[in-house]
């Protein structure tokens, strides 16, 4: 060893040992990671030898984390899948979606998506070349004459169910659909996860999820991911990923890992709550006109939505029988549960989208996709269902 000065020894990084495994993830806050010798650095880099290099291009806390949500989605499957994590939902979704087209290619797709991906589609995909075709994903004969009629529609792209009217998507037959004219089919599966709903058992080629929202569950961390068992797509996949720099933060990654641990018990607790809170909204007649949640049996996909979901989720919304103003009193009148523009923490949510995610898109459109004055969204949380129920009781009576 050659000698060193205090001044020195101090920038160096504290030298650390493992001789038994940590239990626990641990968080490889490092930028690069470095060679025993050249040889070893020359074989990493032609890939003769995998090792991490440098943390855009993997990081063993963010690939761990990205394994286990695909080893989750693809857990009755015989082909194990492959998982990116991204720096968010809209960076999984937007890497994807760039890998899988180029210019001229059409992304065939519906309506009601998340607001971010219907902006990303009309202010940034577009721009490139890569066109949105808006249908309706419900209507099966529908996507068959698109997919017959418009040769350039490369991936279907689709969300079920969806954002805030709970409406399901066929994935079975869109898949079987997307198999005979040879497209991708991808899936927003953040409403659900994989405890409740897993897209590439039912035939999708990629799931894309904002693990901000249920995967995490506890809303203290931005990230996205990508899952598919098209492990040919793999490289190409990643490459766009490492050099649009989309690549997610360690410590985010960690927290993920983190909340993911109780995603079964929440699942399940998301779902009763919001079965008993769908039930209990359907009984106040004269104050809400319609409750949408696809575990009611009065839902118009109910049946769709028991073929392909093992539980239905903490997402719901109900039209208040108000106006505008009637509903903003409702929403001002919550005292437990939290007025935020997010979705699937622990916590009870409530947002009224005509006023904040579908603002800027016009009344007549609203309508259409069933978004009016008075519809009100809950992401319901996993508190005791009394305090949920006794809170929007009292705001009722405040419309
Ligand atoms: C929030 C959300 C996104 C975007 O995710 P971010 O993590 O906010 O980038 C995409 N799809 C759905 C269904 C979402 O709810």
């Amino acid at each position: 060893m050659i000698k060193k000065s205090i001044n020195s020894e101090v920038v160096k990084a504290a030298r650390w040992q493992v001789s038994t495994a940590p239990h626990q993830l641990p968080l490889f806050a490092s930028s690069s990671f470095s060679f025993d010798s050249a040889e070893q650095g020359i074989d990493i880099f032609t890939g003769k030898q995998f090792g991490h290099v440098y943390s855009r291009y993997g990081n063993p806390t963010i690939d761990a984390v990205a394994q286990k949500i695909a080893d989750l989605e693809t857990h009755h499957m015989a082909e194990k899948g492959f998982g990116l994590l991204c720096s968010s939902g809209m960076a999984a979704i937007s890497t994807l979606l760039y890998s899988l087209c180029e210019s001229n290619d059409s992304v065939l797709t519906q309506a009601n998506l998340y607001g971010g991906t219907t902006e990303l589609f009309h202010k940034v995909l577009r721009k490139h070349g890569i066109q949105p075709i808006f249908t309706n994903l419900k209507d099966i004969d529908g996507v068959e004459a698109c997919l017959k009629s418009q040769p350039s529609i490369k991936v279907i792209y689709a969300e079920t169910p969806t954002n805030p009217t709970l409406d399901c998507i066929d994935i079975r037959k869109l898949a079987a659909l997307s198999k005979s004219y040879d497209k991708y089919l991808v899936v927003d599966n953040t409403f659900c996860t994989p405890i409740i709903q897993r897209p590439l058992e039912l035939g999708a080629d990629f799931v894309v999820h904002s693990t901000t929202k249920f995967l995490n569950g506890h809303g203290n961390s931005i990230a996205g991911s990508i899952v598919s068992h098209r492990h040919e797509l793999k490289s190409q996949i990643w490459q766009c990923l490492k050099l649009m720099g989309a690549t997610c933060n360690v410590w985010d990654a960690w927290l993920l890992d983190n909340g993911m641990r109780t995603l079964a018990l929440r699942m399940r607790q998301h779902s009763d709550n919001a079965m008993a809170l769908a039930t209990f909204l359907e009984q106040q007649t004269g104050k809400v006109k319609k409750v949408n949640y696809c575990g009611l049996p009065s839902h118009r996909d109910h049946t769709l939505a028991a073929s392909q979901m093992s539980s239905y989720g903490g997402m719901l919304s109900f039209e208040l029988d108000t106006d505008l103003r009637g509903t903003i009193r409702f929403i001002n009148a919550l005292q437990f549960c939290t007025h935020a523009p997010t979705l699937g923490d622990v916590d009870t949510l409530v947002l009224h989208p005509a006023t904040s995610s579908h603002l800027n898109i016009d009344a007549s459109i609203r309508a259409d996709i069933g978004v009016t004055d008075s519809l009100v969204r809950v992401s319901v949380g996993i508190e005791d269902i009394e305090d949920i129920k006794n809170d929007i009781f009292q705001a009722l009576d405040k419309v």
